[in-house]
């Protein structure tokens, strides 16, 4: 895709130019890309085939190639980012007409949006190849199988950003926006199968993941992932809530980056505060069955001894864990367990 990218963007290519014949090796590395890529040029797309695109491309004056060329290699460079003292990224669109843009745009885009769905020419290893190239539902399936957290293969799968539940159709993410940056559009170190309200407009959406082109402030979940770096916290005052904070202060950036994109102070505490009602509503309702058979009512010791074989049960596999065994710490506060002996003694 690079490879074609930068061939489009050559002085020496013209519009013209762009045929099965033009392709051939070296411009492409091999027939099989070659073949490939002519069929997938004569795809339509909204009325207008995507070689067309290729030829906006191509017919573009030198001076804007030369633009064009500098800003793909430097796109092309994604993981230097994540070490010391990486190239500027670039922030502008590096096409100033906005049709020439959109039709650049489209033609990378469409290497995932069709091809990526049908079948890429090539296996994961990058081997050219006829039959059984990567596609969409092999990547996610791969990816899924590979941060399965529970060996029984019906248990609820996790979202690797927000441990949340994965959900049955989890949404394939790009961690840096397509629409800005459709080089990446297949990049694998830019696709992220997540949960559907992680990649929601709420919270991650097409948001950036830079700070006007520096990538020093954030995580990335292949390049400098950061589950190490982050830890749950909860605070009684001035409202029962939980924190997304960092472990060591150098991370702290990092994690308030991470936390306003995808909202998981928020999150969590709503998840800490339904499970909390949750787990109250049992005890209500041992209490009322108590009640009922004339029995007496709970001590505190059975409480916490409640809240502690809930705690035992909690299981690293299933989503929320983390979240869990925050609450189970609240829970087991002095004060906690005397506020719910009492709320517990008024069931009738
Ligand atoms: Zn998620």
């Amino acid at each position: 895709m690079q490879r074609f990218a930068l061939w489009l963007c050559d002085p020496d290519t013209a519009d013209a130019q762009i045929n099965q014949q033009g392709l051939q090796p070296p411009v492409l590395a091999s027939e099989i890309e070659v073949d490939w890529l002519w069929s997938f040029l004569q795809r339509v797309d909204a009325r207008q085939t995507l070689l067309h695109r290729a030829q906006i491309v191509a017919a573009l004056p030198p001076p804007q190639k030369a633009v064009l060329v500098t800003w793909i290699q430097a796109v092309s460079t994604l993981s230097a980012q994540f070490r010391p003292e990486p190239i500027q990224w670039p922030v502008e669109c590096p096409i100033p007409s906005h049709t020439d843009w959109k039709a650049f745009k489209e033609l990378m885009e469409a290497f995932y949006k069709v091809g990526f769905r049908n079948g890429l020419p090539f296996l994961p290893d990058g081997t050219p190849t006829t039959v059984g190239g990567v596609t969409y539902a092999r990547y996610v399936s791969e990816f899924r199988e590979a941060h399965r957290q529970s060996t029984n293969l019906e248990a609820r799968e996790v979202c690797v950003l927000c441990g949340g539940p994965l959900g049955q159709t989890p949404e394939v993410d790009h961690w840096i926006a397509k629409s800005a940056f459709p080089l990446l559009s297949i990049c694998a170190e830019n696709l992220l199968p997540i949960c559907g309200d992680c990649n929601s407009l709420a919270n991650k959406g097409q948001k950036p993941v830079h700070s006007d082109g520096s990538f020093t402030d954030w995580f990335h979940p292949y390049l400098n992932p950061g589950n190490e770096a982050m830890q749950i916290t909860y605070e009684l005052h001035p409202r029962s809530s939980v924190r997304c904070d960092a472990a060591t202060l150098v991370d702290q950036r990092k994690v308030a980056n991470i936390d306003g994109l995808l909202n998981l102070s928020l999150r969590w505490t709503r998840e800490f505060k339904a499970e909390y009602s949750k787990q109250k509503d049992v005890l209500l309702n041992r209490a009322r069955r108590r009640f009922e058979a004339a029995k007496p009512g709970y001590s505190q010791n059975e409480i916490l001894l409640f809240v502690e074989e809930w705690e035992a049960d909690l299981l690293p596999s299933e989503p929320h864990y983390e979240v869990r065994k925050v609450l189970a710490a609240a829970l087991k506060e002095q004060a906690r367990l005397a506020a719910w002996q009492i709320e517990l003694s008024l069931v009738r």
